[in-house]
């Protein structure tokens, strides 16, 4: 009689190419609510304990002309190529991070599957990218990261590293507080020294959360990364030196999963 466990590493194993189909298709089937998650993303951030309401409620639909979508208008990213990226309805465009969404989440997932080999850290995995996703597409987008996606990825991380061997416990408790911590001093610094308001209450609680996932050790390279990649895309955009607000939760959520890839790439 085969476990779960033992037909997991079977199918893996033996039918290579169909698992890893299947961890696409998953990835972009979740990366598909994922983009109703973060298209309710400014509803959520106000909404307290409703969040599960404003997740069920209404079905989805439209934003423009509030039309209910049918189950063709709602396929991982080929909808969005047979739609032409307009509404069937009233011809309103659909945000191209849509379909960037769906096939991010499918390869991530893929990628997520080639990194580890137990089961359980896959899944683990998988919850780590469809959160990272989230947080880093709203706060590009509308500069919110709300505390009903960092506060239970932080305790996610906690968990994870209770059942886990890759971090140790008090490493995973220290990167969370740490991780506060250093972009609260760095934001009360900025605010007291130039009177600027350089970073908000939801990246430190971001850089909490990859604390806890990552361990404080990480936390330098994590901040390093984001601030490079920060720093260049500003520069592209020609955005330095002005007083346009910064998605540094988007460059934190990028860095922090390339560490974690990093981190456990080849065991
Ligand atoms: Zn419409």
């Amino acid at each position: 009689m085969s476990t779960p466990q033992q037909l997991f590493f079977l199918m893996r194993e033996e039918y290579t190419l169909l698992f890893y189909m299947q961890c696409l298709l998953l990835g972009a089937i979740v990366g598909s609510f994922l983009g109703m998650v973060i298209s309710r993303g400014p509803r959520l951030a106000q909404a307290d304990s409703a969040v599960l309401y404003h997740l069920s409620f209404p079905a989805s639909h439209c934003h423009h002309c509030h039309h209910s979508l049918s189950w063709w208008e709602n396929i991982p990213v080929v909808s969005w190529f047979i739609l032409h990226g307009q509404c069937h309805h009233c011809g309103e465009p659909i945000p191209r991070w849509l379909p960037g969404v769906e096939i991010s989440c499918g390869l991530l997932f893929v990628l997520m599957a080639m990194v580890f080999h137990h089961p359980g850290d896959i899944m683990a995995g998988w919850l780590l990218v469809s959160f990272l996703i989230i947080l880093s597409v709203l706060d590009w987008q509308y500069l919110l990261l709300p505390d009903c996606f960092t506060l239970p990825l932080l305790w996610l991380g906690l968990l994870f590293n209770t059942f886990s061997d890759s971090v140790a416990l008090h490493d995973a408790i220290l990167g969370a507080a740490a991780g506060y911590g250093f972009l609260w001093a760095l934001y009360w610094f900025f605010r007291l020294a130039m009177n600027k308001e350089a970073l908000g209450y939801g990246d430190f609680k971001l850089l909490a959360a990859l604390g806890a996932w990552l361990g404080w050790q990480s936390l330098p390279y994590i901040c390093l990364i984001a601030s490079c990649v920060g720093l260049l895309f500003a520069a592209k955009e020609r955005r330095l030196n002005t007083a346009l607000p910064f998605p540094f939760g988007s460059y934190l959520s990028f860095a922090g999963l390339w560490v974690f890839i990093c981190y456990h790439y080849g065991g």
